[in-house]
């Protein structure tokens, strides 16, 4: 095996999308089968937004789900309410970088 193989580089890329991250060993929601934390319309989130309030990762997982664009309940949050998070920040940001350059 030679140092620049590009098969090397793909064993190293494969790894990272495998891990999970450290916090999902704290996730309150490890394991929990019963609730829904994938509701579509019209169906109830809020025992899966219960959870989340116990939930010591929520900042995390938040983090994630709207980073990544998350379905589902992550963080505490919709779908829908991650979606206004993201709309609020690109707003916000252009205005924090003008500001900036004054
Ligand atoms: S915040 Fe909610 S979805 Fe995220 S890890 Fe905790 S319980 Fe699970």
């Amino acid at each position: 095996m030679f140092r620049d193989d590009p098969a090397n580089t793909y064993e190293f890329d494969l790894a990272s999308l495998t891990q999970r991250p450290a916090w999902h060993s704290q996730a309150a929601c490890r394991g929990m089968k019963n609730i829904n934390f994938y509701p579509v319309r019209g169906e109830n989130a809020a025992p899966a937004l219960a959870i989340c309030a116990t939930c010591t990762v929520q900042d995390e997982c938040l983090a994630q789900g709207v980073s990544n664009n998350e379905r589902g309940v992550w963080g505490g949050s919709t779908a829908r309410q991650r979606r206004q998070i993201r709309t609020t920040t690109a707003v916000i940001r252009p205005r924090l970088d003008a500001t900036t350059l004054l």
